[in-house]
């Protein structure tokens, strides 16, 4: 009798987790946006390795006014193929998002942005990224400074493609490409964990102790500062690059010690 009763509780605190467990797992599984909900770094080794991903796709939303060039889309490519370890290969689609109103935007109203148009995610043997175009500016710009681009989730990325297009309108001489593919390219390296997003680089000494999450490396793609940077550096950036930085050795390794090429 006296131990009856504590039987038929552990029963029911029993039952009771199984029921919990089943509705979090059916929760998780309806969800098929979920998986590209983390946050910034934490789809690295899943975006390097060949499994349990082998495809890549990228979805590039754009207005109508902010298509990237063709150039920057196949050097997109060229970059991904070169470091990824996808067996089947990098594929890209487009989405023609219409005319969002409401720059100068804040990540959170990007987010939503994102979550109103994207149409790409991971499932199956594929991992989706997806890289918005958008026609507007950071409010986080200043006098002094501007925002290229923000990595802003695990599988995310935005271009401020209209603050590309003006710097370039008024430095007639630099190239809109180089100036995308660097951007696009650099906020890539963040997704792929560049540098030391986690804390759990192998090659951890490269990150810059002034500019934090970038590499020490001057002629690095990860050197270069797509968030926050200063318009002084970046008119010069603008007059003396005729291509795009690459990855320097330091951070090919910490992406070949997670499963890239
Ligand atoms: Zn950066
Ligand atoms: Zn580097």
């Amino acid at each position: 009798m006296n131990s009856f009763a504590p039987k038929i509780l552990l029963l029911f605190s029993l039952l009771f987790v199984l029921v919990s467990c089943k509705k979090d797992d059916d929760g998780a599984s309806n969800d098929p946006t979920a998986e590209n909900k983390k946050a910034l770094g934490r789809s690295a080794e899943d975006l390097l390795n060949e499994a349990p991903y082998s495809n890549l796709i990228i979805e590039i939303a754009h207005t109508p006014a902010t298509r990237p060039t063709e150039q920057t889309l196949s050097s997109l490519e060229q970059f991904l193929e070169a470091r990824l370890n996808k067996p089947g290969g990098v594929s890209i689609v487009e989405t023609n998002i219409g005319f969002p109103t409401g720059s100068p935007y804040t990540t959170d109203e990007i987010r939503d942005i994102e979550d109103a148009n994207r149409t790409q995610f991971t499932e199956d043997g594929t991992i989706a990224v997806f890289v918005l175009f958008i026609d507007g500016q950071s409010n986080n710009d200043t006098d002094t400074s501007v925002t290229l681009g923000t990595a802003y989730r695990n599988t995310s990325i935005v271009i401020y493609q209209q603050t590309l297009q003006t710097l370039i309108a008024n430095n007639p001489a630099s190239s809109l490409e180089v100036l995308e593919s660097t951007t696009v390219q650099h906020e890539f390296g963040h997704l792929l964990g560049l540098v030391n997003i986690l804390e759990d680089d192998i090659h951890d000494n490269h990150e810059d102790p002034s500019n934090g999450r970038h590499c020490v490396v001057e002629n690095c793609l990860m050197y270069f500062e797509a968030n926050n940077i200063q318009r002084s550096v970046l008119q010069r950036f603008l007059q003396s690059r005729s291509n795009v930085p690459q990855l320097d050795p330091l951070c090919i390794e910490d992406l070949q010690a997670k499963g890239g090429l």
